[in-house]
């Protein structure tokens, strides 16, 4: 099943109540490009688009994204006494999600919290946490999970680019190797190497320093990566030579993985 087919099929289809939705006959999604046939629910709406200003088929579970309401995301502009504009989850930028087999966690912060919890029948449970403690929290809740709560979907980051979100989104399959999903393409977090990073980190905090600023500094392109320097200081220090040689390839991957400690 699609992502987005089981945010829908787990949460958001309440919201269907609310959406002016009709039955598909011969329709692609506008939003994630796939055809009626694909579709989990053989519904959707019709929704202008705001940039081209047309109106454009929306699938159910992509429109659970755009859609605006009171009572189920609360305020998106505006206050409880004076609500300008209803809360839309596809616009909850710096708010995280984790929607397993059997939970669904909104991970909010202190700019959207209150004005989440204004929702009289809220989608999910809410917990403020944000910034780095967010990464932590959503770590230390999914690897403490049952296997029954597998595959499950966790989304670090929102935003507020919905087709590009939909595109990205990854199911971890296990706890050993989390997927951490936003606009952009998923980050792979090996659970055994973000442990070693934390072991190293923790054993050896000015060598860590040290071989944080070396791959950080080899990812931007600063130094070779067979720079004499770099290499003499892994060959003093077996653990994190083993550790380096695991990271994987990709500069960009590196540099996420390494904010994980
Ligand atoms: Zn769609």
């Amino acid at each position: 099943m699609d992502c987005i087919d089981f945010l829908w099929n787990r949460v958001t289809h309440a919201m269907a109540e609310e959406m002016k939705l009709r039955e598909a006959e011969n329709e692609t999604c506008y939003c994630c490009n796939r055809h009626s046939s694909q579709w989990i629910d053989p519904r959707y709406e019709w929704r202008v688009d705001s940039y081209i200003r047309l109106e454009v088929p929306i699938c159910a579970p992509c429109n659970a994204l755009f859609h605006g309401s009171y009572q189920f995301l609360g305020i998106e502009k505006g206050t409880e006494e004076k609500p300008v504009a209803p809360g839309k989850l596809g616009m909850l930028v710096g708010c995280g999600l984790i929607v397993t087999q059997t939970k669904a966690i909104l991970l909010t912060n202190p700019g959207w919290d209150k004005r989440l919890r204004a929702a009289k029948r809220p989608l999910f449970t809410m917990v403020q946490v944000s910034g780095k403690s967010a990464a932590e929290y959503a770590i230390t809740t999914i690897r403490s999970l049952p296997d029954a709560a597998f595959p499950l979907l966790y989304i670090s980051d929102i935003g507020r680019k919905k087709a590009e979100l939909i595109q990205h989104m990854e199911y971890s399959l296990s706890r050993d190797l989390i997927y951490s999903c936003s606009s952009d393409p998923a980050i792979k977090m090996d659970m055994q190497l973000i442990d070693t990073m934390r072991a190293l980190a923790t054993s050896n905090k000015s060598g860590w320093k040290k071989l944080e600023r070396f791959i950080f500094n080899a990812c931007h392109g600063r130094i070779a990566p067979n720079d004499a320097g770099l290499r003499e200081f892994l060959l003093g220090w077996p653990e994190a030579l083993a550790f380096a040689q695991k990271l994987p390839a990709d500069p960009h991957e590196k540099l996420k993985l390494l904010r994980c400690v």
